[in-house]
Parts: structure tokens; C-alpha cells; sequence
């Protein structure tokens, strides 16, 4: 699957990203405010003077209470929170021994300015890749957004016909939608598009691929597939929605159904084009009773539902 829904262990990359940017404010602030003390020998109590040991302050509990959830839980956090231990170990460690009044060795000094220089650049490449991976991604659902859609699509096509292989393009739309805005408002709304996600994720193959194509509509990407088994598979996701109710809160449960429409790759459409075509199935589904997979025949020939 191209991505998995936004809300790792409940650390959004937009939170991680707002983490970030508040680690290098703060410690900008925390280096002026060290130097300070240390330069302008102030008194102990000084603020930024002596952390004590095991303070990693607000980034350093922020990592502590995050380490093991979801996007925090990899290697370049991790390095990150160990280069923020390090620089403020070496901080402390430089302030007692001005405190008992030895003086600093130039090397212990260069090594903790080094290690602040390395946290900050580290926290700025972290900066850039998280904000560069929420750009491809659908902040409510976490799955990939539109742009990504439409590269991925000509590559898959490409494929398929390189390869002479069967692939179908499926337009999913939310039946009724509107009314379970209506009824239960936005933010349970949210959470059933959330859910629907989720749901496609787990029924659909490993291979296959889901976009946010917008509103209450997703794109399915189903490789390897022709239109046949593309209404199998989507006939297993239907049934999934059907008899797995969302939790809408604790004891409330919703039940919603989907229309699908589908077209497969061909050598005389673009990727456009087969859109537009899962999107005509899409309307018939609709406007043959919803809940139900419609397969695009071609431009006469309108296929009934089995
Ligand atoms: P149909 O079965 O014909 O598809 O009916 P529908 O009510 O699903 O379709 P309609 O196009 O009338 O309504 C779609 C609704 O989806 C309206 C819009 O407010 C809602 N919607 C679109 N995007 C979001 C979103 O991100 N969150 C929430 N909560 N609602 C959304
Ligand atoms: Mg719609
Ligand atoms: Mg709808």
C-alpha cells in the first residue's frame, strides 16, 4: 500500500513537524541565554544555567512521551533526541566545571558548540523531509493526495500496457454522505472518512493503491486486475463496509455503503480518460440503487450490476 493512514500511534506528521520547529526556537533561545550565564558568571539559579541532570526540557519530554508511537519510533528521531541528550550533557558537564572554577578546555567547548551545530542542522533536515512527505499526503485520511495520484497513475499505466497486463482504475463515492454531515456533523463525518480509509487499506491487496481524490471520493489503483476481478475485490470491500459498522463514538456505531465505478487501462485512453470513464460507471452505480460496483463496458454499452 502506498501509505498508511496519517494518524500513526497518534503523532501526525504535522505535529512532529510543530515539535520540530519549536525544538530549534527553543534551544536558539537556550543557547543565547547558557552563553549568558556562563559568560556574565550568573548566579546558579540563572535560568539556562545548569539543567538538572536528566532535564531534557520540553522537546526532550516531548521524546520521551512519543518515542514509541508510530512516525517517532525510527532512526532519524531517534538520532535526533540522542544528539539533544549529548548537547545537553556536555552543556551541564562545561557549567559545573566553570562552577568549581576550573576553566574549560578549548576541545570540551568546541565539542558541545559542534554537537548544538549538529542538533540544529539535524532538526532542519527532519524539518524539510517531514514537510516534503505531508505535502504528497491528505492530512485528514493520510493517504495520498491527488497530486501523487496523477503521477502514479501514468506510471501504473505505462506499466500495465508495457507489460500487457490487466489494471483498473476505480472511482469509490461515499453514498449519502451528505446526510451523515447533516445528521451527525462534520467532525463524525471526518472520523467516517477516516475509517473508510482504513477500511479499503485492509480489504483491498497488498499491491493496490488508494488516493483521496477528494471530498468523500477515493481512487483505487488495482494492478494486475482485470475488470472482472476488480469487481471481486471491490465486492469484498463492499462487504466489509457492510458488516463492519464504524464507531462513531463510544457504544454509537454508523453504517455506511460506497459506490464504485470501474474502468480498466486501455491502449486507446489516457489515464484521464479512464478516470472519466470509472467516473460514468460510478454514476450508474449511483443511479442503479448505490452500494454496488459498476464496470465501464464502453461508450454504448452501460453494464448492469450481476
Ligand atoms: P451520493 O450518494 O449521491 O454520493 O450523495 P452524497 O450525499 O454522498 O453526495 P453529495 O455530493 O451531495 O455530498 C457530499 C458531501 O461530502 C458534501 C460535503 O460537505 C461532504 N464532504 C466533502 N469533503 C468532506 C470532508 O473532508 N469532511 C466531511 N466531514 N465532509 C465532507
Ligand atoms: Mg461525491
Ligand atoms: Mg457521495
Amino acid at each position: 500500500m502506498t501509505a498508511a493512514p496519517a494518524n500513526h500511534g497518534s503523532v501526525t506528521v504535522r505535529e512532529i513537524l510543530v515539535e520540530l520547529d519549536r525544538a530549534l526556537n527553543d534551544h536558539m533561545v537556550w543557547l543565547k541565554v547558557w552563553h549568558r550565564a556562563l559568560l556574565c558568571a550568573e548566579s546558579p539559579g540563572a535560568r539556562g544555567w545548569a539543567d538538572a541532570p536528566g532535564d531534557l526540557g520540553r522537546f526532550g519530554a516531548w521524546y520521551v512521551r512519543n518515542q514509541h508511537k508510530g512516525l517517532v519510533n525510527q532512526p532519524a528521531i531517534r538520532d535526533l533526541a540522542s544528539l539533544h541528550r549529548e548537547m545537553h550533557e556536555r552543556a551541564r558537564a562545561l557549567v559545573l566545571s566553570t562552577q568549581a572554577g576550573t576553566p574549560v578546555p578549548r576541545k570540551d567547548y568546541d565539542a558541545f558548540m559542534d554537537t548544538a551545530a549538529s542538533f540544529v542542522t539535524h532538526t532542519r533536515r527532519l524539518e524539510k523531509a517531514f514537510a516534503r512527505a505531508s505535502s504528497d499526503l491528505d492530512p485528514l485520511t493520510g493517504l495520498h493526495n491527488r497530486q501523487v495520484m496523477s503521477r502514479e497513475l501514468e506510471r501504473e499505466r505505462a506499466r500495465a500496457l508495457r507489460a500487457d497486463r490487466p489494471c483498473c482504475f476505480a472511482l469509490a463515492d461515499l453514498d449519502h454522505f451528505k446526510a451523515v454531515n447533516d445528521t451527525h456533523g462534520h467532525a463524525v463525518g471526518d472520523r467516517v472518512l477516516v475509517a473508510t480509509a482504513e477500511c479499503f487499506l485492509t480489504a483491498l491487496r497488498p499491491y493496490d493503491t488508494v488516493y483521496r481524490y477528494g471530498g468523500e471520493e477515493f481512487l483505487l489503483c488495482l494492478p494486475d486486475a482485470p475488470a472482472d476481478v476488480a469487481r471481486r475485490i471491490l465486492e469484498r470491500v463492499l462487504g466489509e463496509l457492510r458488516t463492519k459498522p464504524i464507531t462513531i463514538q463510544e457504544g454509537r456505531t454508523l453504517s455506511i455503503t460506497c459506490s464504485f465505478g470501474v474502468a480498466q487501462v486501455d491502449t486507446d485512453a489516457t489515464v484521464e480518460e479512464t478516470v472519466k470513464r470509472a467516473d460514468q460507471a460510478l454514476y450508474q452505480a449511483k443511479n442503479e440503487g448505490r452500494d454496488r460496483v459498476c464496470v465501464w463496458r464502453g461508450a454504448a454499452e452501460a453494464e448492469t450490476p450481476s
